[in-house]
């Protein structure tokens, strides 16, 4: 019997997460051979769906459930999820219904053929709007040059992944996850199967286009070092410009001894110069901030409840006994 377990993280998700947890028990009743369980991450909701979650466990012995002690975000639900998920296979999957559950049973013949990392692609973008397909693309375009890594495009977080590569996710433990681009990172054998993404069924989503950027920013600046190249090379381009210019004022004043003072082309490059550096400099920071969440080394999420059982934490470690 193989033992899959479904990971769902869960914010401000009480319109849903009972209707999730119906359809999912319909399908998997279709796929025979396996036990599933159900692993719902509360990662800090104001909402009731810890109760909800409460509930289900309550009912269903293969409910269980993690409450994080506030909403720490997405990835770090995600890893928690894999840290406690102790099936053969973990499917990870958003509680909306975005993802539609039906795929599961193509999922799990996939790993059965010795696929073990089966993602669901998006066939069509069509939902989203002009700007936000193209600022995606130019995203996905910076990456893939930055990293020595083929990125898989359009592909979000539903996925089923072998408990090989869980073991892989797990030792990635760095503050700021990019875990789609981790999923990559590990390697192993995949496969990518199609679905067309379904309107978010109740609530509405977190994800603004602030968020999105910042989540790019992060995706960039935590798997690339591109931008730091590109700082050396503007360095390098300006400079060389620069003394092209020195060289043509110079003996313009030497043959023509020019006498204007040339107080604009003085502001324009002086200020230009600023511009460069102030942007380079804010490049470094990016960077340097990131060091200085890393060397922190603090853990990446804090759980307040897990199974009906209140955990704590006792000195290094965190106690991750099962009730
Ligand atoms: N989510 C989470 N923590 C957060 C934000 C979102 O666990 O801080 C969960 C959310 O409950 C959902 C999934 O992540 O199951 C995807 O979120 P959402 O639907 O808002 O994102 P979108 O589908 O728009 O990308
Ligand atoms: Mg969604």
């Amino acid at each position: 019997m193989d033992k899959i377990t479904i990971i769902v993280p869960c914010f401000n998700e009480q319109e849903v997460l009972a209707a999730l947890y119906e359809k999912l028990q319909r399908v998997i009743s279709t796929v025979s051979g396996c036990e599933f369980t159900y692993l719902f991450i509360n990662d800090g909701s104001k909402d009731g769906t810890l109760n909800i979650m409460r509930d289900l466990s309550k009912r269903d012995r293969r409910v269980s459930y993690l409450s994080f002690s506030r909403n720490f975000g997405k990835e770090a639900a995600m890893l928690a999820g894999l840290d406690y998920a102790d099936g053969d296979a973990v499917i990870i999957m958003d509680a909306d219904l975005q993802h539609p559950p039906e795929l599961i049973p193509e999922m799990v013949e996939y790993w059965r053929q010795g696929y073990e990392d089966v993602c669901a692609k998006r066939k069509n973008r069509n939902d989203e709007s002009f700007m936000k397909k193209h600022l995606t693309r130019i995203f996905y375009d910076i990456l893939e040059c930055g990293s020595k890594v083929p990125l898989q495009r359009n592909v979000g977080d539903f996925r089923l992944l072998d408990k090989r590569c869980v073991g892989a996710l797990r030792l990635l433990r760095e503050e700021q996850r990019y875990t789609k681009g981790m999923f990559t990172w590990i390697g192993y054998k995949k496969k990518e199967i199609f679905f067309v993404p379904q309107p978010r069924m109740a609530g509405k989503t977190t994800w603004n286009y602030w968020s999105l950027i910042n989540l790019a920013l992060e995706g960039i600046t935590s798997f690339t070092t591109v931008p730091l190249r590109l700082t050396s090379l503007l360095g390098l381009f300006v400079s060389f410009v620069a003394i092209c210019y020195m060289i043509y004022v110079f003996f313009g004043a030497l043959i023509y001894g020019d006498p204007v003072a040339g107080y604009p082309t003085m502001l324009t490059v002086l200020l230009f110069l600023g511009g460069v550096q102030l942007l380079s400099l804010g490049i470094i920071g990016e960077y340097l901030g990131r060091v200085f969440n890393e060397s922190k080394q603090r853990p990446i999420y804090i759980v307040d409840e897990y199974n009906q059982k209140k955990l704590f934490y006792d000195g290094q470690r965190p106690v991750r006994e099962k009730p």
